[in-house]
């Protein structure tokens, strides 16, 4: 079992998202990282313009800004999941973003595509999740921590950690 099981993440659907496929997340989530997870329906209540947004892509910053006030007051976990692109300043796009060691992340359905966007989507979760949990990208291409930047390298990226991330998460939650 590992050490990040029995903490709480409320999975915030900030769009209209097929329930399948907040069921499909909230399922990895749980299997991979022993999680327990609550699923809430709330709109972000984004800008409809403004610094928050590059051209029709918002940045995951603000998101997460947002996640945050909407949960000041409960300290959990929390993930989530938009529609719209997502971008940070320095990338075309990003697929997910997640605060390192933090509690707040997020995940665009908006470049999984039409099939398999219930997989897709739990391991874009399954990943930035990790990051909640301060691991850093891993260069080993057998790691859900490894990054990836198209629906391609999505679908070859697997859904579990490798041994060394394995260990690195067992140190830092181990540690004082
Ligand atoms: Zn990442
Ligand atoms: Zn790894």
């Amino acid at each position: 079992m590992l050490p990040t099981a029995g903490r709480r993440l409320t999975l915030v659907a900030a769009a209209a998202v097929e329930p399948a496929v907040l069921a499909a997340i909230s399922g990895a989530i749980e299997r991979t990282w022993g999680l327990s997870v609550s699923t809430r329906m709330a709109p972000l209540l984004l800008p409809p313009s403004g610094p928050a947004w590059r051209g029709s892509q918002l940045f995951a910053e603000e998101v997460l800004r947002l996640l945050k006030g909407l949960l000041h007051e409960e300290r959990m976990l929390a993930l989530a999941v938009v529609r719209a692109d997502i971008t940070v300043p320095i990338m075309q796009y990003v697929m997910g973003e997640a605060e390192m060691g933090g509690s707040c992340a997020v995940i665009s359905l908006a470049r999984v595509g039409q099939d398999l966007v219930e997989e897709r989507a739990a391991k874009l979760a399954i990943h930035e999740v990790g990051h909640l949990f301060d691991l850093a990208h891993c260069d080993n291409r057998d790691c859900t921590m490894t990054p990836v930047a198209s629906v391609d390298e999505l679908d070859a990226r697997p859904t579990a950690l490798c041994r060394y991330c394995l260990s690195d998460l067992e140190y830092r939650l181990k540690a004082p």
